[in-house]
C-alpha cells in the first residue's frame, strides 16, 4: 500500500516583469509506501516546503499531483489521514493550555468521548508530556512545545505525518528526546514519516531511506548508504601519540596518511570495504606502541558528503 505518491508534481512562481516562471518544484515524482520512513533533503530554496506544502494541499500545484493513503492532497479524506508539524510554524493557541488545546484538536478531527480521553492519555505517556498538559503553551520551552506540538498532530491517528523542519531551533538535549518520542512512535503505529531537517543527524538517527531534491527537481531516491556512495566504506581514523616526533605510518596500500599539520595528532583514511578493520588497528598499535594516547575511528558523515555535492553549486 502506498501512502504518499507524488506525480509529476510541479510548483511555478510568476517572476515580475513577465519573465519565464519560476519553477520552485518541477515534475517530481516518489512513492513512499506504508511504514517507510523517508528524509527529504535538499540546500535552503530546494522546493522541499513546497513540496510538502502541496502535499498537505496548502498550495495547489501548477500541475501534477499527489495522493495521501490514496486519497487527493487537500480532500477532507486525505486530511484526515495526515499529521502536520512545521518547527516554524505552531498550531497551538498559545494562552490555552496543552490539555485544552488537545482537546479542542481532537474534536476538530471528530474524535470524541472516550477515545479522545483515551488517545490523549496514550499520546501523553509516549510523549513525555504528563507534566506540561496544565501549563499553558506559551510558558512551555521550545523542546517542549514541540513534544506537544506532535501529539496535536497524531491526536486523530494519522497514518502520514508530514514532518517539516521539526527540531529547528532545539538544543542537543531536546532534539534527541524528540527523536526518540518520534521514533517509539513510528515504530508503535507503524505510520509513515516524511521529514525535512537541515540537520543531518536527525536523518541519520531516524531514516533509512532519503529523497534529495536541488531546483525542485529529483537527484536521488534511495538509500542513506547509497547516497555516500563510495564513501560509504571510508573511515577517517584519528590518533593522539605522545611523542611529536613519531612519523605518520605510510603504509599506502593499507591506509591514507593525511597531514593535520598538528605533531601530536595523525589522521588516516582507510577504506573498509577492502581492507579489513582488524589488520589497520593492530598495525597502528605496533606503529605507534606505546606512544599511542587515542585512536579514534569516524565514518564520513552525510553532512560531509551532501556539502561536497552542493559545494560548487549555483546560489541563487
Ligand atoms: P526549501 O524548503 O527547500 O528551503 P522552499 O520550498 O521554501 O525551499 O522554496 C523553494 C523556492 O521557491 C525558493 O527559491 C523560494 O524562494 C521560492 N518560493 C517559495 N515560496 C514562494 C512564493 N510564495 N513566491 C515566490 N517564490 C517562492
Ligand atoms: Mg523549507
Amino acid at each position: 500500500m502506498k501512502s504518499i505518491i507524488a506525480k509529476d508534481l510541479t510548483k511555478t512562481y510568476p517572476k515580475p516583469k513577465k519573465e519565464e516562471a519560476f519553477y520552485a518544484v518541477k515534475n517530481l515524482n516518489f512513492d513512499i509506501h506504508e511504514g517507510e520512513v523517508v528524509a527529504f533533503l535538499g540546500p535552503n530554496g530546494a522546493g522541499k516546503s513546497t513540496t510538502i506544502k502541496m502535499l498537505c494541499g496548502i498550495l495547489t500545484p501548477t500541475s501534477g499531483s499527489s495522493e495521501i493513503v490514496g486519497k487527493k492532497s487537500g480532500t477532507k479524506e486525505a486530511n484526515l489521514k495526515l499529521g502536520l508539524v512545521f518547527g516554524t510554524r505552531s498550531q497551538l493557541y498559545m494562552h490555552m493550555t496543552i490539555y485544552e488545546n488537545l482537546d479542542l484538536i481532537s474534536e476538530i478531527y471528530y474524535v470524541t468521548g472516550e477515545e479522545k480521553k483515551k488517545r490523549i492519555q496514550y499520546l501523553t505517556e509516549l510523549f513525555q508530556i504528563g507534566h506540561h498538559l496544565k501549563s499553558r503553551a506559551r510558558t512551555l520551552s521550545l523542546g517542549e512545545r514541540m513534544r506537544c506540538e506532535i501529539v496535536a498532530a497524531l491526536i486523530h491517528k494519522p497514518r502520514v505525518l508530514l514532518a517539516d523542519e521539526p527540531t529547528i531551533g532545539l538544543d542537543v538535549v531536546a532534539k534527541n528526546k524528540l527523536r526518540e518520542v518520534i521514533k517509539s512512535w513510528q515504530i508503535e503505529e507503524k505510520a509513515t514519516l516524511l521529514l525535512t531537517s537541515h540537520d543531518l543527524s536527525d536523518v541519520e538517527a531516524l531514516c533509512h531511506r532519503c529523497i534529495l531534491i536541488d531546483h525542485g527537481q529529483k537527484q536521488y531516491d534511495g538509500t542513506l548508504s547509497g547516497l555516500k556512495g563510495n564513501l560509504a566504506g571510508v573511515r577517517r581514523i584519528q590518533i593522539i601519540t605522545a611523542d611529536k616526533d613519531k612519523s605518520l605510518m605510510n603504509d599506502v596500500t593499507l591506509i591514507k596518511p593525511i597531514q593535520t599539520g598538528n605533531e601530536y595528532i595523525h589522521k588516516y583514511e582507510m577504506d573498509t570495504q577492502h581492507i579489513p578493520m582488524a589488520e589497520t588497528i593492530s598495525k597502528l598499535s605496533r606503529h605507534y606502541g606505546e606512544s599511542l594516547q587515542d585512536l579514534q575511528i569516524f565514518e564520513v558523515s552525510l553532512e560531509e558528503v551532501l556539502g561536497a555535492r552542493f559545494a560548487k553549486r549555483e546560489i541563487k
